[in-house]
């Protein structure tokens, strides 16, 4: 999460994008400054410059900052009126200043601005000013010098539009002791260990293949495995909670999406519709209008409410080939979608139902903190979103109340909802405390149920509108399985590691044994595998290390005489000799409960 504005760490960060800028136009006389906000994990800067930065640039970067930083410079503020302001921007030549002050005056009608200068402590000589509104440090001696460090460069289009300039942006991480950023380094590799893109191929779990296309992500024998066992825990758990599962094709007419407000308006967002002779038809970007047709499909009472239509469908999203990404950003997703038809007066209880659901399905891989927002509509752009003002407004309100009613602190964001309605976002926190986007629990629609027409019959006999909440626990399975590969750092829990067991026998001899133990542990359900006896038995260890593979037994001829087995867990890193049978017992029992490793 960024640092609050005014916090000490949010002013350094914010000064050392002063220092940066200074260190680019000491290398770059000539360079035009663009912006530079405070980040997550740091700050950037973006610069329209001479010439394409290198790596090696930001070494020397980073060695000029720190000569600054410890020059003890001390930032000044100093207030000018447009006219001198951008006169005086005119002469150190920053025309993209200039234009940043246009746009303070059309936005926010301003009659000044402000500059703040850098001193240096030694001479009291100003070495470098720039337009800002604030929020540093009073003198860089507050700043660690060994507290930062520049990260990476990108490109980045001037305000983000792509009809402007071209800027280079340099990215820094910052801290405010420089314990805590080596922390951050350390995180980092970790996480880049455990990055799903190279982890998912090295274990097998996925593949990628051009003549395929980008963003269709194939799953192999071994990624099914896990895919099925989601897929199992998620039937188990909403039969529980009183969901049908239905079956629809991922492929509809085009009025279906013209009703449902998807198309014309999110057309970019969709493959162009797929034309025969009389019709055309969507690759279905949402499985909703489906489901509505089911609900619709013969007169409903009020007897039939809540109705929990459940199914994992298929979607396709035209997502940007520059912003595919492993299996996190795809072009064919799965949605764990449901779609619940309730009155009115049904819907509190149903999205604390959507919610306890959530919970009892995230417990179970063992997410911590989870974050709630509220997305809601962005009032000032009403015309990217369908329905009145009141549907929003009331919508919205029942959300927060939610919430609230469960003590349950969240944020709230504006022009973050889905157009046809405000919503519950979840995130999760993994075992590195990167925050991950899980799951929509639940959105509100008040506005698909009426561009559809739909309706029950209420106890009076009286035709009523429902409502529709739509909500996802995984989100989708293809980004849900990434996510789970960084978590587990491809050491799965035993329930849905793709295999449980590998059975190692010591030498050719031992093999008839080996198998023999194999089939026991196939009969009670267990997925074991034999690493047969073709290569050395160290290697055959290594492998199986290295696969991850939850628990490994060697039998040689001691085994064979005692009849035991010695399994070596991977997760607890424990050889523990057991009865055959016990054994069996225990990675059975440890299955059904999909236990977490320690
Ligand atoms: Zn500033
Ligand atoms: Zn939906």
């Amino acid at each position: 999460m960024k640092p609050e504005k005014a916090s000490h760490l949010y002013n350094i960060r914010h000064s050392l994008a002063h220092m940066l800028a200074q260190a680019v136009l000491d290398l770059f006389p000539e360079a035009k400054l663009g912006t530079g906000p405070v980040t997550e994990n740091g700050f950037y800067y973006d610069f329209d410059l001479p010439r394409t930065l290198i790596p090696e640039d930001l070494e020397i970067l980073e060695k000029k900052m720190r000569q600054f930083v410890k020059q003890n410079q001390f930032f000044v503020r100093r207030d000018e009126p447009i006219r001198e302001a951008k006169a005086f921007l005119k002469t150190i030549k920053q025309p993209y200043k200039i234009e940043l002050v246009d746009k303070f005056i059309e936005q926010q009608g301003i009659k000044e601005v402000s500059f703040y200068e850098n001193v240096r402590e030694s001479d009291n000589k100003p070495v470098f000013v720039d337009l800002c509104e604030g929020g540093h440090v009073d003198n860089t001696k507050e700043i660690d010098p060994q507290s930062f460090k520049l990260d990476k460069i990108s490109s980045a289009y001037w305000q983000a539009d792509e009809n402007k300039a071209s800027m280079q942006r340099i990215y820094g991480v910052s801290f405010e002791t420089a314990e805590e950023l080596k922390a951050w380094e350390t995180m980092m590799a970790e996480a880049k260990k455990r990055d799903h893109r190279k982890l998912g191929v090295e274990l097998d779990l996925y593949v990628l293949s051009e003549k395929v296309g980008p963003g269709l992500p194939l799953l192999t024998p071994r990624g099914t495995v896990i895919r099925q066992e989601l897929d199992k825990l998620s039937q188990e758990k909403h039969k529980a909670w009183g969901y049908s599962y239905v079956t629809t094709p991922n492929l509809g007419d085009l009025g279906l999406y013209r009703t449902s407000g998807h198309y014309p308006y999110y057309a970019e967002t969709m493959f162009p519709p797929l034309k025969d002779d009389e019709t055309e038809f969507m690759l279905r970007p949402m499985n909703c209008p489906h489901h509505i047709q089911i609900y619709d499909a013969k007169p409903r009472s009020y007897r039939e409410l809540p109705l929990r239509l459940r199914e994992d469908g298929l979607c396709y999203r035209y997502e940007k080939s520059g912003e595919l990404s492993g299996l996190t950003r795809v072009r064919a997703l799965t949605i764990d979608d449901a779609h619940i038809f309730c009155t009115p007066e049904q819907m509190g209880e149903e999205i604390n139902r959507c919610l306890d659901l959530a919970k009892e399905m995230y417990d179970v891989f063992g997410f911590k903190d989870l974050v709630f927002t509220l997305s809601l509509r962005d009032p000032a752009n009403k015309d990217k979103y369908v329905g009145t003002d009141e549907n929003w407004n009331k919508a919205e309100d029942f959300l927060r109340q939610a919430l609230k009613k469960r003590g349950m602190e969240f944020k709230e964001y504006l022009g973050e909802a889905a157009f046809y309605g405000p919503k519950i976002d979840v995130k999760a926190r993994d075992v590195l405390g990167r925050e991950w986007q899980l799951a929509t629990i639940p959105q509100i629609d008040y506005n698909m149920p009426e561009r559809f027409d739909i309706s029950y019959i209420d106890e009076h006999g009286t035709k009523q509108r429902p409502v529709i909440l739509h909500r996802a626990v995984y989100g989708s399975y293809e980004r849900f399985f990434g996510l789970l590969i960084e978590h587990f750092g491809g050491a799965f829990p035993t329930w849905l590691a793709p295999v449980q067991v590998e059975v190692i026998p010591v030498a050719e001899a031992h093999r008839d044994a080996a198998l023999d133990i194999l089939e026991q542990l196939k009969d009670a359900g267990v997925r074991a595998e034999l690493a047969e006896p073709d290569l050395t038995l160290g290697k055959r260890i290594r492998n199986s290390e290295g696969a991850k593979v939850p628990y490994m037994i060697v039998i040689g001829d001691k085994e064979i005489a005692s009849g035991k087995v010695n399994a070596r867990s991977y997760h607890s890193k424990q050889q523990v000799e057991h009865d055959r049978e016990a054994f069996i017992g225990m990675i059975v029992a440890e299955i059904a409960e999909r236990r977490l490793p320690e």
